[in-house]
């Protein structure tokens, strides 16, 4: 079933608003980058919509980034004090004063 233009009853909507969704015939669809509206409001409301949208999810997936950085960082940290507590008990003593993993087990020893 073919809906009518908003405007022109007797018009069949060829398309709709992208922004308020309303049928709209060629005559009234104006056609833009961002998609097709019925007004230049609609056009003015949907692109400041978008940025409204974008932003949070800029900002969230910055945060994002940011985790994972900080895990991998910590990651690989973790990893470099392993390799050293391996090191330092192996054969390398000279390692012992930057073994932070082999001081916390000699403080968790009993005595
Ligand atoms: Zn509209
Ligand atoms: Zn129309």
């Amino acid at each position: 079933m073919a809906k009518s233009c908003v405007n022109h009853k007797e018009t069949p909507a060829a398309t709709m608003c992208h922004q308020c969704h309303s049928p709209i015939c060629k005559a009234c669809s104006l056609v833009t980058p961002r998609g097709t509206f019925c007004s230049t409001e609609c056009g003015i409301l949907n692109r400041d919509f978008k940025e409204r949208q974008r932003e949070p999810q800029d900002v969230h997936f910055s945060k994002m980034t940011t985790v994972i950085k900080l895990m991998a960082a910590a990651l690989l940290i973790g990893v470099g004090l392993i390799g050293i507590n391996v090191a330092a008990t192996h054969g390398m003593p000279q390692l012992k004063r930057v073994d932070f993993i082999g001081r916390f087990l000699d403080l968790l020893k009993p005595r």
